[in-house]
C-alpha cells in the first residue's frame, strides 16, 4: 500500500447513491478519498428518518435487481456489508375487485396466459404483436442490444407492434413506476433493459435496515479503507485553475487531483461557474429535462393490516396521459387516473418498526418536478389519502400518524433545484449515446449519479455510474488521457 503522500486526492461532493459507491471504490483502488455532504446525514434522496421509532424512506422505495444488481456487485468490490430482503411474491397486484400476486421474474407460462387474458385482456387479433413486443423487450439484455431503440419513444415503439389500448396503457403504468416519465417521453430502449433485469434476474426487494444501508454500507467501506466523510459541509465552489479541477471550497480549502460530484449538473455548472465552460457546454445541460416527481403519505400503524411486502393497484381504465396533462394545467387528476404503490417495508424488514406495528407508504404522481407546481402536490396528497381509504378501509382505525413528503422535500434532501425522482429523465433524447458523459470539459471534474454514466432504475442508475465512473477515473489517469466530454447531437426519434 503507497503511504498517504503518495496517494491522489479524490474530493467527492455530495453522498447520494453515486457519491457514496464512487467514493468507497476509489479508495479501495488506491486513492486518499474526502466526501463532503451538506446534510447531516448520507444517501441524498435515499435516506431514511425515524419517527417514533419507526424508520421510513425518502420516497416508497424497491429494488429491482438487488443481490442480482449494481448495488450489490459495487457493495461486494467494497466488501461492504449490504443485505437484501428478497420476498416471493414480490408484490399483490389489485385490479378491479380481483387480486393476483406478483411471484419474481413472472417466468411461468401460466401466470403469463393469466395475466393477459385476465389482467391484461389481450383480444386473440392483437395477440401476436403484444407476443412480439414482449418477446422484444424481454430479450434486451445488454446495452448494445438496447442501443437500437434508446432513442426511440417508447410509445412509438408500442405502436409499431400493436394499438391495443390495454396493453398501452399497461406499459405506460409500468413505465411510470420504474422511469417515472410519460411512456410518450420515455427511451424505448432503457425501459426495454430496466424490464428485461426485472424479469431476468427475478429479485425485486428490499435493503435489510432501510434504504439507506445502501450509502452506508458503501461509506462503512470507505472509512474502514481510511477515506474521510465530512457532514453538514456543503461544497460552495469548485476551483478551477488553468482548465483543471485542483480542489474544492467547502469549510475551507480541499485540494484534489480529482473532483467527482454527486450534486447533480444544475448544481455542478453553478459551482463551477459557467464562465469555466464552454458556453455550448452549459446551454446543453441546461436544456436537460428531469423525471417527474412524486407525493407519498407514511402511515405508521399500530398493528399489522397488510400481509404482502408491496401492494400495487391497477386499473386498466387509467389514463396516465391525461393524469400528466391535468397535473400540467394545475388540475388534481381524476380518481382513476391517479395510480396507487402501497409498500410495506416493515413486511420485508421487521426491525424498521416497533414490536407489533407496521409501516405503509403510499405513493402517486406528482407530474413535472419543478417547484412551481407546489400549490397542486397538497391537493394531490389529499386525494390520494381519501382513495386509499376507499380501497383500503380496514386501514383508517390503525393510523397512529401519517408523515406527508411533496416533491419539495425531495428537492431539499437531494440540495437540488426540482424534485424530481430519479434525477435526469431517462427520455429519447436524453440516454444512450445523448447522455451527459461523466468527464466534463474541465479537466478532472466528474459527474457521478443519475445525471451521468449510468442505466437502471432509481438507485441502480446511480449504483451503475459509479462503477462505470470509478472505472472511467482510473482509465483517464492510468493514460493520462484529457477527460473529454463527448457533445453528440441531439438523435431525432428513429423507427425501427
Ligand atoms: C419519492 C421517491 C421514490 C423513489 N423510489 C425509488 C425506488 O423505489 N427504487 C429506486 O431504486 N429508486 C427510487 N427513487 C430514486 C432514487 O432514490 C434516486 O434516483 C437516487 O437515490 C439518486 O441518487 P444520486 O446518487 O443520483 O444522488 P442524490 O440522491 O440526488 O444525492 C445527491 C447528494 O448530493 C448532496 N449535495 C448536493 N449539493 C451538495 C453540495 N454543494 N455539497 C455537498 N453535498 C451536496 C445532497 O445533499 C445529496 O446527499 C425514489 C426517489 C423518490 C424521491
Amino acid at each position: 500500500m503507497k503511504p498517504d503522500s503518495e496517494k491522489r486526492r479524490a474530493v467527492v461532493i455530495g453522498s447520494g447513491v453515486g457519491g457514496a459507491g464512487i467514493s468507497a471504490l476509489l479508495q479501495r483502488a488506491g486513492f486518499d478519498v474526502l466526501l463532503l455532504e451538506r446534510n447531516a446525514y448520507p444517501g441524498g434522496k435515499a435516506s431514511t428518518f425515524e419517527q417514533d421509532g419507526f424508520f421510513y424512506d425518502t420516497g416508497v422505495h424497491y429494488n429491482a435487481q438487488g443481490p442480482n444488481g449494481p448495488l450489490a456487485l459495487l457493495n461486494q468490490r467494497v466488501q461492504g456489508d449490504l443485505q437484501w430482503r428478497v420476498k416471493d411474491p414480490y408484490a399483490r397486484l389489485v385490479y378491479g375487485d380481483k387480486a393476483i400476486d406478483l411471484p419474481q421474474g413472472m417466468r411461468s407460462l401460466k401466470f403469463r396466459y393469466e395475466f393477459a387474458t385476465k389482467i391484461l385482456k389481450v383480444r386473440p387479433r392483437n395477440a401476436l404483436g403484444i407476443f412480439r413486443a414482449y418477446r422484444k423487450i424481454v430479450g434486451t439484455k445488454t446495452e448494445k442490444d438496447a442501443a437500437p431503440y434508446d432513442n426511440i419513444p417508447l410509445k412509438d415503439f408500442c405502436d409499431q407492434y400493436t394499438d391495443d389500448k390495454l396493453f398501452h396503457g399497461y406499459i405506460s403504468w409500468f413505465c411510470m413506476l420504474g422511469l417515472c416519465i410519460p411512456y410518450t417521453e420515455a427511451s424505448a430502449g432503457e425501459f426495454m433493459l430496466a424490464m428485461s433485469n426485472y424479469v431476468e434476474k427475478a429479485s425485486v426487494c428490499y435493503p435489510k435496515g432501510g434504504f439507506k444501508a445502501i450509502p452506508e454500507a458503501y461509506i462503512k467501506a470507505l472509512e474502514r479503507d481510511g477515506g474521510k466523510v465530512i457532514y453538514e459541509n456543503p461544497v460552495k465552489r469548485i476551483v478551477v485553475k488553468d482548465g483543471k479541477a485542483v480542489g474544492v471550497e467547502a469549510d475551507r480549502f480541499y485540494e484534489a487531483d480529482v473532483v467527482v460530484s454527486n450534486a447533480g449538473i444544475q448544481k455542478t455548472l453553478s459551482l463551477v461557474g459557467e464562465e469555466n465552460l464552454p458556453q455550448e457546454y452549459v446551454k446543453r445541460m441546461k436544456g436537460l429535462k428531469y423525471s417527474y416527481s412524486a407525493v407519498t403519505i407514511k402511515y405508521l400503524l399500530d398493528k399489522p393490516v397488510f400481509s404482502k411486502p408491496s401492494i400495487v393497484h391497477y386499473d386498466p381504465d387509467t389514463d396516465l396521459v391525461a393524469a400528466y396533462r391535468d397535473i400540467e394545467a394545475g388540475k388534481v387528476p381524476e380518481d382513476k387516473d391517479l395510480t396507487i404503490w402501497l409498500a410495506i417495508p416493515s413486511n420485508s424488514d421487521p426491525y424498521l418498526v416497533p414490536p407489533g406495528k407496521q409501516l405503509t407508504l403510499a405513493f402517486t404522481m406528482g407530474g413535472p418536478p419543478e417547484l412551481e407546481n407546489a400549490p397542486l402536490w397538497d391537493k394531490i396528497l389529499d386525494r390520494l389519502d381519501k382513495k386509499i381509504l376507499c380501497l383500503h378501509p380496514e386501514m383508517e382505525k390503525h393510523i397512529i400518524r401519517r408523515i406527508k413528503t411533496t416533491p419539495k422535500t425531495s428537492a431539499e434532501i437531494a440540495g437540488r433545484e426540482t424534485g424530481d425522482i430519479i434525477g435526469l429523465a431517462q427520455r429519447y433524447d436524453q440516454v444512450g449515446r445523448n447522455k451527459p458523459s461523466p468527464a466534463t470539459p474541465v479537466k478532472n471534474l466528474y459527474l457521478v449519479g443519475c445525471s451521468a454514466g449510468g442505466r437502471g432504475i432509481g438507485t441502480e442508475q446511480a449504483g451503475d455510474s459509479a462503477l462505470k465512473v470509478s472505472e472511467k477515473i482510473l482509465k483517464d489517469l492510468a493514460t493520462q488521457g484529457s477527460t473529454s466530454w463527448v457533445e453528440s447531437p441531439i438523435a431525432a426519434p428513429r423507427s425501427t
